[in-house]
């Protein structure tokens, strides 16, 4: 592996040494949407955020199972119904109509942002024999008990027995024994208060149901997580993860089922994202406080002065840590909009530099130490804006060296090389960014190669003295917004 890599493990509160159970193979699971509603900028932030772990893992050589799943059954509301099914009668639709709906509108966002598939998408709705099983071994390992055609985990026995029952969340047993909200309804059917339902009793008007030996009924919300993990990773694998609003109970829950049915803990690691906010205060739909994604990249909120491309909305979520909050604000995704493309223009003078037979200096041990430098800080956590940073610390040595401040004498072909590898797997394969201005991927875009050509005619005409084509071209390309500009690296392009 390239690099020793760190991970704040949620589960320990440290920052640990990663060591996969299988050499060179990862597992990761992380918790998908509920698909009864659109994503929100939020959640689009917490799937940005591990793409991009995944991206790394893969960078740094390792074989990655990422398994995220969908689901569209059992995530109850604080009044204990199904948001499935609530959403299913408030549309008048099928729930599988509303869960198809909302699946092709989370895959479309997730390639507006330009996230790679993950290798598994189970469905919670497509693996309930898997839950029946699991609840049926919890059962049996006795933790947990049947109450009229429902099942409740026994939160208290568990804790009793085994002492990781609010390890994750780092709650005290005492608040998590009053602290439950998965059933209201059915209170008295528990043994006590915090022991959560993994398989409930449908009521007659419940759409979703299956049949079951306790009942016709449906999996608890925190089940499917537990029995298409174990199914896909192994009783335990290597990374599991989502928003932090899901250790608890969420996740906390999964731990005491997989304990419950396996004897042992899902995952090593537990990775958590932070909260997206907006305007130093959480996004609340009651307050108004809310901007949706589409928003955002049409400009028609009140809450922002313009529109925003979605790479710069991205590029936006990568200047803070995944585990720290994240403010959106007009001004911060205007000072993102000019990073964003000073960091893709110089990666296109990058590009184009000749090697020029330099030799070692200060200049290419300093470019060489910022290159090692962020690398290192990806792999201290993911640290995606210390990374960053160093890249723009590389943009201004990279300007200085097309403007000619700074001499092409003092750095190595080998530099030179590695810079441009650099630039390109920092942008495209571990950020996942695209190139906007020249469409596909910045590599060998149609656009660059159209461009090119342009500025090729242009420059014959110019060398022929045809004014007027030259002319011609030049004023085309300003109606266009794009600029063009002659420097000593050869003629650029940009949009203004
Ligand atoms: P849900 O569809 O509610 O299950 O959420 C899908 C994912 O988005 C989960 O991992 C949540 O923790 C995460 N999430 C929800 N709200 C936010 C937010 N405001 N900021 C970041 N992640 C969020
Ligand atoms: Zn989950």
């Amino acid at each position: 592996m390239k690099n020793e890599l760190y991970i704040q493990n949620s589960l320990t509160r440290q920052k640990e040494l990663f060591q996969p159970i299988t050499d060179g193979f990862i597992g990761m699971y992380v918790c998908g949407p509920t698909v009864y509603s659109d994503v929100h900028i939020g959640n689009c932030r917490t799937f940005v955020s591990f793409d991009v772990i995944y991206r790394y893992l893969m960078h740094l050589g390792y074989q990655v199972r990422y398994v995220r799943n969908i689901t569209d059954v059992g995530h109850l509301t604080d009044e204990g119904e199904d948001k499935m099914s609530k959403g299913a009668k408030l549309a008048k639709l099928e729930p599988m109509e509303v869960a198809q709906k909302y699946t092709v509108g989370f895959h479309d966002m997730m390639k507006i942002f330009n996230t790679l598939p993950p290798s598994i998408e189970p469905r919670a709705t497509g693996h309930i024999i898997e839950q029946i099983d699991m609840v049926q071994q919890i059962i049996d390992n006795g933790l947990a008990y049947e109450a009229n055609g429902s099942v409740y985990f026994d939160t208290i026995k568990f804790a009793e027995e085994q002492k990781v029952y609010g390890q994750l969340s780092g709650r005290k047993i005492d608040d998590l024994l009053v602290e439950t909200r998965d059933n209201l309804k059915n209170q008295s059917e528990k043994k006590h208060p915090s022991d959560f339902a993994i398989w409930m009793r449908a009521s007659d008007d419940h759409i979703l149901r299956w049949n079951s030996p306790w009942s016709v009924g449906f999996p608890g919300w925190h089940l499917e997580c537990s029995a298409m993990s174990t199914k896909y990773l192994g009783k335990t694998f290597d990374i599991n993860g989502g928003g932090n609003d899901l250790k608890f109970p969420h996740h906390e829950n999964e731990v005491a089922q997989n304990h419950g049915a396996c004897g042992c803990k899902p995952a090593n690691y537990w990775v958590h994202t932070n909260m997206l906010e907006m305007n130093g205060r959480k996004m609340s739909k009651s307050d108004g406080n809310t901007i949706t994604p589409e928003q955002l990249f049409t400009g028609d909120s009140p809450h922002i002065t313009k529109a925003y491309s979605p790479m710069v909305v991205k590029f936006f979520m990568l200047q803070a840590h995944y585990g720290s909050t994240l403010d959106i604000t007009d001004k911060g995704l205007q000072d993102a909009e000019k990073g964003y493309r000073r960091l893709m223009e110089a990666n296109i003078l990058l590009q184009k530099m000749e090697a020029t037979n330099g030799s070692a200096s200060e200049l290419d041990t300093e470019i060489n130490d910022l290159m090692d430098k962020a690398f290192q800080q990806m792999s201290d956590d993911f640290n995606t804006p210390m990374a960053m940073a160093r890249l723009f610390e590389l943009v201004s040595k990279i300007n200085s060296l097309s403007a000619g401040h700074l001499s092409n004498n003092d750095i190595t072909n080998e530099t030179v090389d590695r810079l441009k590898s650099t630039f390109n797997t920092f942008i495209y394969d571990i950020f996942g960014l695209l190139d906007e201005e020249i469409g596909t991927g910045g590599r060998n875009g149609i656009a660059d190669g159209l461009m090119q050509l342009i500025i090729e005619l242009r420059q014959s005409a110019r060398t022929n003295k045809d004014w007027g084509t030259s002319d011609k071209i030049r004023d085309s390309l300003k109606e266009l917004e794009i600029q063009v500009k002659d420097g000593k690296e050869g003629t650029t392009w940009s949009k203004s």
